[in-house]
């Protein structure tokens, strides 16, 4: 996808601090972290948001989801850990790729659901 941050960031063009990748998936740190452990799930197939997950990229997601305990593990999140998709405007999505939040390395506190 031209002109998208993440799909650059994934094709090497913008650096990133790369923390685990495989054939569907790509994760790297967040460049303003909000825990000590802060890291970006990103399918490498160019989705807008969760809005845009059906039955044709689900592999995609999935793929996220099956990465993340391993990513969690690597990062040594064995006391737990938060995923947070923020999904539109409203939800404050501000890289319309979608990914996912990996948070954790302290107590997580504010709870919103
Ligand atoms: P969201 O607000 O849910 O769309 O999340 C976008 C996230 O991307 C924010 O937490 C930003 O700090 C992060 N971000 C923006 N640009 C970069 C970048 N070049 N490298 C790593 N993370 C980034
Ligand atoms: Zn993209």
């Amino acid at each position: 996808m031209d002109n998208c941050l993440f799909c650059k960031i994934i094709a090497g063009d913008i650096p990133s601090t790369k923390v685990y990748e495989d054939e569907k998936v790509f994760a790297f740190r967040d460049i303003n972290p909000q825990a000590p452990v802060h890291v970006l799930v990103v399918p490498k197939e160019h989705l807008d948001s969760a809005n845009a997950i059906d039955e044709s990229n689900l592999d995609s997601v999935a793929a996220c989801f099956a990465a993340i305990p391993k990513i969690a593990a690597g990062e040594g999140l064995e006391n737990g850990y938060r995923v947070i998709n923020n999904c539109g405007a409203a939800a404050g999505q501000t890289v319309m790729h979608l990914h996912f939040h990996l948070i954790g390395g302290r107590e997580l506190s504010e709870k919103i659901v």
